[in-house]
């Protein structure tokens, strides 16, 4: 009986793994939107590493400069500093970085938030993009994601949309993941990336917060360090409305 449970979990796992849509191999541009400098990277900086092996295009896009990221010093300041350490991130991974206008902590939904970001999805033009799950205890990381719904709806769901995970439990709530792409080749790369954000703490503290994150999503998905997402969905019947 005990023998019959373990095949069946094995099949169960086995299908698991191969039923699931692949990321890597399917795309020619991504775009990974996140809301500070180094979400993007803590978010999916090993799928991104992977597609662009792979011969895909990634852009890192940050919605605002983590303007409100560092204690005892101004906005500018402190914009100063991350948006330094994020074009370094983005020097160690090899990806093109661009930046948003929105501001940490006062980001905003409106009508020329929607437009700015629907203006920039359409210049890029990719074929694939990642943002934040939208329920989150962080404002900036919730509005960045509707923004990108938002666009992805008035597009006509022109690119794929998948959303990732941030600091779980403590950012990113309620999210069970349903992709995963195993990063055990590029972990070490997305470790570095992440790490030239030194002001949001030391290599240990960043490594409790992010690298966590990959073990647990590895042990899920057969490996050493998984990263994993959540397609949405669309119908094709749905009634377009603004
Ligand atoms: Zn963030």
């Amino acid at each position: 009986m005990k023998k019959l449970f373990a095949v069946l979990m094995m099949m169960a796992c086995v299908s698991f793994m191969f039923a699931q849509e692949p990321i890597v191999g399917k795309y020619k541009k991504a775009l990974v939107i996140g809301a500070h400098p180094d979400d993007p990277e803590s978010m999916c900086a090993g799928t991104m590493l992977l597609l662009k092996e792979q011969g895909c295009e990634v852009v890192c896009v940050y919605f605002t400069r983590g303007e409100g990221g560092i204690e005892g010093k101004s906005a500018e300041e402190t914009a100063a500093i991350r948006t330094k350490e994020a074009l370094k991130s983005c020097e160690v991974m090899g990806i093109r970085p661009v930046f948003m206008t929105q501001v940490d902590g006062k980001s905003e939904i409106n009508k020329a938030r929607y437009d700015e970001m629907r203006e920039l999805i359409a210049r890029e033009k990719p074929d694939v993009v990642f943002t934040h799950w939208p329920i989150d205890a962080h404002r900036d990381h919730r509005n960045c994601s509707i923004l990108v719904y938002d666009a992805w709806r008035l597009l006509g769901h022109c690119f794929d949309l998948y959303y990732g995970e941030v600091m779980t439990g403590m950012q990113t709530q309620m999210f069970t993941p349903t992709i995963y792409v195993n990063i055990d080749s590029t972990v070490e790369k997305k470790r570095e990336a992440y790490k030239c954000h030194v002001s949001q703490g030391t290599a240990a503290n960043v490594d409790k917060w992010h690298q966590v994150i990959d073990v647990l999503r590895g042990r899920e998905f057969q490996c050493h360090h998984a990263e994993a997402f959540i397609k949405q969905r669309w119908n094709s019947s749905e009634i377009l409305d603004r």
